[in-house]
């Protein structure tokens, strides 16, 4: 059996949303700067798509600049904001869950003389709104957390902190690349001033993406050239990929409380089937405040990376807490700042559902986790079967 339990990394376009694309690769070639018909048809295709990420968002279609996906319009949000406001203040408030995509751009920051607030989360992987206010100083110009945690999945409360942002005049970014499509947003009753999405986390193609920038917000060019994108985003639109972004988030809003309900239910059945069959396993991330597709589990006296190995070998595809995609196996940021030790940390996998996946993968993803911990846990040296416990405390290791 293959199951593809990896919808963080990325998921799998839908059929509907290649269907609407494929004519932009052949018959449709019109460049959407033309003002012949050729290229109208283009420039009609792009306003479709953009109104229907307005609408997914409660937004206008004018605030809606098409990107080459999640990481360049956190970017061009986080850049663009400390370009245009270095003058009036440098200080920048985030979280230290954010995806590197909002980290790395502040680190840059840093460097150039700004200073950067990384507030720190609870053991759920939370930051609270009166949190953000305390951190807010006379040079705050930007606050940025993410909508929701895509490792553990944890959904910050964005509403109270886009109220306390818009109280105090100080502009507000999520990251919402894990939240659209799974969660209802509304930038006008949620106070976002700039957003980021990204297509292929919602059946979508890959490197297309979206910032919405609250009119009047006024940032500068993030790539200079034609008047492309309202000139914020120069050169000849990726209009297959725009086409493919507008169908992916109208069909994940048009069922998104359905989607919701059967990823929930999905979820808690893994949660529950690997807590009831598993000892000695700790879910990460929040209970309930959490994202209708994850599940995150540190099985404790065993590698993440081993589990995935043999979970792939079984046909289930995973991710672990260690970063060793960034060629180090330095276990993930966002479990240690939840306050996990580094072995339980090592020990942690993400299984990430869409909507379509099935009850009878969902099953043979519980039952195969059982045999593969009772496999691993065998040949461990610090499991002792014995007396089923840890042979050294697990914060006795100093790493
Ligand atoms: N932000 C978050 C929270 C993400 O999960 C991702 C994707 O992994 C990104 C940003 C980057 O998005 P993209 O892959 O479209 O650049």
């Amino acid at each position: 059996m293959k199951v593809y339990l990896d919808n963080a990394a990325t998921t799998a376009m839908s059929k509907e949303v290649l269907e609407e694309m494929l004519p932009f690769f052949s018959e449709v070639y019109g460049n959407p700067s033309s003002v012949h018909s050729f290229g109208q048809a283009s420039k009609n295709a792009l306003d479709t798509a953009r109104a229907r990420v307005a609408t997914a968002l409660g937004a206008k279609p004018s605030e809606i600049i098409f990107t080459g996906g999640g990481t360049e319009a956190d970017n061009a949000a986080i850049l663009g904001v400390a370009q245009k406001l270095q003058k009036k203040g440098k200080h920048i408030i985030t979280t230290a869950i954010e995806h590197h995509a909002v980290l790395h751009a502040c680190e840059k920051l840093e460097k150039e003389g700004f200073t950067v607030t990384y507030l720190p989360v609870d053991e759920f992987g939370l930051v609270t709104a009166s949190q953000v206010e305390q951190a807010i100083k006379d040079d705050t110009i930007l606050v940025t957390i993410m909508y929701a945690n895509n490792e553990v999945g944890t959904i910050m409360p964005i509403s109270e902190i886009g109220a306390v942002c818009n109280a105090r005049g100080i502009l507000f970014h999520t990251d919402a690349v894990q939240a659209v499509g799974h969660i209802h947003i509304d930038v006008v009753e949620q106070n976002i001033d700039l957003l980021s999405l990204s297509a292929h986390k919602l059946h979508g193609p890959k490197g297309v993406g979206a910032l919405y920038m609250k009119k009047g917000t006024n940032l500068p060019p993030f790539i200079y050239g034609g008047a492309q994108e309202f000139k914020r985003r120069a050169g000849t639109e990726n209009v297959a990929g725009i086409v493919g972004l507008g169908k992916a988030i109208e069909l994940a809003t048009a069922s998104i409380d359905e989607n919701a309900k059967k990823q929930t239910a999905m979820r808690d059945r893994l949660i529950d089937g690997i807590l009831k069959n598993i000892p000695e396993v700790k879910l990460n991330g929040h209970p309930t405040k959490r994202l209708p597709n994850n599940v995150n589990v540190s099985i404790k006296y065993i590698e993440g990376e081993s589990i995935l190995l043999m979970l792939d070998i079984n046909g289930i595809a995973a991710s672990s807490g260690s970063a060793c995609t960034s060629g180090s196996l330095d276990p993930s940021h966002v479990l240690l700042a939840l306050g996990l030790s580094h072995e339980t940390a090592h020990g942690s996998v993400r299984l990430t559902l869409s909507e379509y996946n099935t009850y009878e993968e969902i099953d043979y993803t519980i039952k195969t986790l059982e045999t593969i911990t009772q496999r691993l846990r065998a040949m461990s040296p610090l499991y002792n079967p014995t007396t089923k416990s840890f042979s050294k405390d697990e914060n006795t290791h100093s790493h």
